[in-house]
């Protein structure tokens, strides 16, 4: 199987037909070579029926159906777990990503990337708060995370058999795919295009699930929100300093109430001791959910032909012990 393409829909009964007519057409050169994966998000209308009208049609077109509503992102996980190919192709179902950029991506991919994302130049048919929200959310993203996450990205992309493999090899609850791409490594590049509006139907992205999404990518991708205290407690340190001159100038130059410049002292100093244990706490919480990612260390990209491979081989076997 050269090609698998895979979308995760949740009631998208008014796209699909139209979803299914354009990705038919666009892996055309590929057709006898390829899959299409749909993923039925748990959707509430006629969205699995119109999979398997999909799939009488075209048997190479084929529906898995998710028990609830999990979400894009686990659905699309769905979706990547149960594709075959050797290159996977994946794109939202109400064709703001054009399928038709395939064949670009295909022939980058043929020049040796893994990963070829695709950028947005523009965004039609998108609210303004949409756009604002976004342009925010991935320089922010990109400016607390540890990982170079590329900027107006979704996840619509082209990738190779080994970097999906990479990202499926992560086993990460939390899952934000765009950036498990992103921190599996690889070569990538972004190819520019333009977002359509949606066919059909409306964004199953309310606020709520923005704002889910936006916490699962901070938090997935960066500790450096737990950090955050312990660079208060330095500030602290700062004002209480600032503070005792101040307690010591008053003390000695003016009448102040008895018990004023300790209180004030120890307020300041304690507060800063509180601060700098949360930050410790917050270094170790961070280690302990990296840890419990278990995520692997690396993954190889390429090796000259004739390194040994791993040292697994059997160790020899001892022989029967003399016992005469
Ligand atoms: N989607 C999904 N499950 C959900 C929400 C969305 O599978 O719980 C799918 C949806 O059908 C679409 C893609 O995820 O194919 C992106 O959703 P949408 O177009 O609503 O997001 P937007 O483009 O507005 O950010
Ligand atoms: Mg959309």
């Amino acid at each position: 199987m050269k090609l698998s393409v895979v979308v995760p829909c949740f009631n998208e009964e008014e796209s699909l037909p139209l979803l299914v007519e354009r990705l038919t057409q666009a892996i055309a050169p590929w057709a006898d070579q390829a899959e299409v994966i749909l993923v039925d998000d748990g959707s509430s209308d006629g969205t699995w029926e119109a999979m398997e009208a999909a799939h009488a049609n075209a048997p190479q077109v084929r529906g898995i159906r998710l028990s609830a509503n999990r979400g894009h992102q686990v659905a699309l996980t769905a979706g990547l777990e149960a594709a075959r190919g050797e290159r996977i192709f994946m794109l939202d179902a109400d064709l703001q990503d054009p399928p038709e950029i395939l064949p670009d991506m295909m022939s980058m991919m043929d020049r040796g990337y893994d990963v070829v994302y695709g950028r947005r130049a523009k965004r039609h048919g998108e609210t303004v708060f949409k756009k604002v929200t976004a342009f925010f959310f991935y320089r922010f993203l990109n400016a607390l995370s540890d990982v170079d996450i590329p900027k107006d990205t979704g996840d619509f992309r082209l990738v190779s058999r080994r970097a999906l493999n990479a990202v499926l090899d992560m086993p990460e609850r939390t899952r934000f795919v765009r950036g498990m791409f992103a921190w599996a490594g690889y070569r990538q590049i972004g190819l520019e295009y333009v977002r359509d509006a949606r066919v059909a139907g409306e964004t199953k992205y309310p606020l709520k699930a923005m704002l889910r999404f936006a916490t699962d990518a901070l938090t997935g991708f960066s500790i450096r929100p737990l950090r955050f205290a312990t660079r208060l407690s330095f500030l602290s340190l700062f004002v209480t300093l600032l503070m005792g001159g101040y307690v010591f100038g008053s003390l000695i130059l003016f009448n102040t109430a008895p018990g004023w410049a300790s209180m004030l002292l120890a307020i300041s100093f304690f507060s800063g001791i509180q601060l700098l244990t949360l930050g410790i706490l917050g270094e170790y919480v961070g280690r302990l959910y990296m840890e419990t990612k278990r995520r692997p260390l690396y993954f190889l990209e390429q090796e000259t032909g004739d390194l040994p491979q791993r040292l697994d081989m059997p160790l020899p076997e001892l022989g029967e012990k003399d016992v005469s």
